[in-house]
């Protein structure tokens, strides 16, 4: 993103971020709520159309981009938010299934085979006929992963997946991130989860005040943070 801003009237959120995402990096995104995050994210698959600014997706600007092509674009990028947005009246199965059939137009075939494959890897194979109803919040967040990367994305969005677990279901669903983590996904990751964001991200960025106000590599920046607000922060929630 280049000079990227963003305003809900008079209320500016996000000021002037002019940042990058590498292939295959895991970016974690902390700081205090209200501070701008989920806009933050938002903007980058153009959910939220930026006040001023560019986004550059694989060389391309996405903000002057139609509807359509847009939403060509936000195929390839996976997100998950922190509730589920399963489709209720759908087996596990054919959640999986239905943008693939519908929007990418593959084979009923093809896609039944690639969703029993992202059931497995998110440990969910025997849920594959239930309904998201009879399924833990655990279990409904690894399905909405799931079915994120039936899509076959190249960059997934995490808004918080966890905040709305029972705390016993946390680990199951960061279990599942990690693993995509290792299998080289690019990832940008908005948690409060500090352990998994110390141990999974290349990069830590703190948000504050509607900047990006300290970058840093985990273990940098959680022993010693530069700025003074990055430490206030992390002084009130480790
Ligand atoms: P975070 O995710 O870090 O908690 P948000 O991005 O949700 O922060 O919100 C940042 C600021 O933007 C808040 O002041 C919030 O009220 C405002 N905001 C977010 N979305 C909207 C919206 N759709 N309309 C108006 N204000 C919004
Ligand atoms: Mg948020």
């Amino acid at each position: 993103m280049k000079e990227l801003e963003k305003a809900f009237g008079e209320n500016v959120v996000l000021k002037n971020i002019s940042e990058t995402v590498k292939k295959g990096e895991v970016i974690c995104v902390i700081g205090p709520s209200g501070s701008g995050k989920s806009t933050f994210l938002r903007c980058l698959n153009v959910l939220e159309k930026p006040t001023s600014g560019q986004v550059l997706f694989e060389g391309k600007e996405l903000t002057h981009l139609n509807e359509e092509e847009l939403n060509l674009l936000r195929e390839r990028m996976g997100m998950v938010f922190q509730g589920f947005n399963l489709f209720p009246n759908m087996s596990v199965l054919d959640n999986l299934k239905l943008a693939p059939l519908h929007v990418r137009k593959v084979t009923e075939e093809a896609a039944t085979t690639t969703a029993q494959r992202l059931l497995a890897q998110v440990g969910l194979e025997d849920k594959a006929k239930q309904y998201p109803e009879s399924l833990s919040g655990g279990q409904k967040q690894r399905v909405a992963i799931a079915r994120a990367l039936a899509m076959d994305p190249e960059v997934m969005l995490f808004d918080e997946p966890t905040s709305a677990l029972d705390p016993e279901m946390v680990g199951e669903v960061l279990k599942v991130m990690r693993d995509l983590a290792d299998s080289g996904m690019t990832m940008v990751v908005v948690t409060h989860e500090m352990g998994f964001a110390k141990e999974v991200a290349d990069q830590i960025w703190f948000m504050d005040g509607g900047y990006i106000q300290e970058k840093g590599k985990p273990q940098e920046f959680f022993a010693a943070p530069k700025t003074e607000r990055a430490r206030l922060f992390l002084s009130k929630i480790l």
